[in-house]
């Protein structure tokens, strides 16, 4: 099974630009940015925030208002804070052996360094390649990480899995099945998500006073945002 993937890989395979690199600082960059926003969305911010801030050491020594601010659009934004302060320790102490040890890295992103960056033998499981493996009762080694990944986001898909264009197809015991439609995500417009990420934006743009005082507090507890004075800023 694993051989039918990785040929499928070769011609289908995503060409996505945190694969044309081993350096663990762009890989984590990528992965903290996929957690939550859609590869399309990352691609062009993932991009120019490399070009921005190129190795953790320069990272690290930017401020974090303008790490706040360059992450701005992509949500979610309590993960900019935990790559700055990521960055910070690897920047001081270098890479941890545990790389779970480091803000906002949990056990699928560190496998996923672990594999993509350091090329150690880990598989790192996310939703779509939980999904293949499960449904196939496929053993992949690590090798076929991205390939995993690439067909559980464009072939076996969640609800409506394209089986007639899976490699997998000859082999696998879900061929043809349907599921049950996902969960829906709770919705955004009108959620205290919104109230943070407008009240995010607009101290972002220099508003300091009469802002969402429940948003600041939570904003402020994250680390987004400080007071000082009776006045809120980006951190400093
Ligand atoms: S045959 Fe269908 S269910 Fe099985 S891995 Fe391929 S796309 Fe998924």
């Amino acid at each position: 099974m694993e051989a039918l993937l990785l040929g499928w890989f070769e011609e289908h395979g995503r060409d996505l630009p945190w694969r044309r690199t081993t350096d663990p600082y762009a890989v984590l960059v990528s992965e903290l940015m996929l957690q939550q926003t859609q590869v399309p969305r990352v691609i062009p911010r993932y991009v120019a925030w490399i070009q921005r801030w190129p190795t953790a050491e320069a990272l690290a020594a930017a401020p974090r208002a303008a790490v706040i601010r360059e992450w701005q659009g992509l949500g979610y934004n309590r993960r900019a804070v935990n790559l700055h302060r990521a960055s910070e320790i690897v920047a001081a102490e270098g890479w941890p052996e545990d790389l779970t040890k480091l803000p906002g890295v949990g056990a699928y992103t560190a496998a996923a360094v672990r594999r993509f960056a350091f090329g150690e033998p880990v598989l790192p499981v996310d939703t779509n390649v939980g999904r293949v493996l499960e449904r196939t009762g496929g053993r992949f080694g690590p090798e076929a990480a991205a390939a995993l990944m690439d067909l559980g986001a464009t072939v076996c898909l969640a609800r409506v899995p394209r089986c007639r264009e899976c490699p997998l197809a000859s082999d696998c015991p879900s061929r043809g099945r349907r599921y049950e439609p996902l969960r829906k995500q709770s919705r955004f417009e009108g959620s205290f998500r919104q109230r943070r990420a407008e009240t995010l934006r607009l101290v972002a743009a220099g508003r300091s006073s009469g802002l969402d005082a429940e948003a600041v507090a939570s904003l402020a507890q994250d680390g987004l945002v400080e007071m000082r004075a009776g006045l809120v800023r980006l951190p400093q």
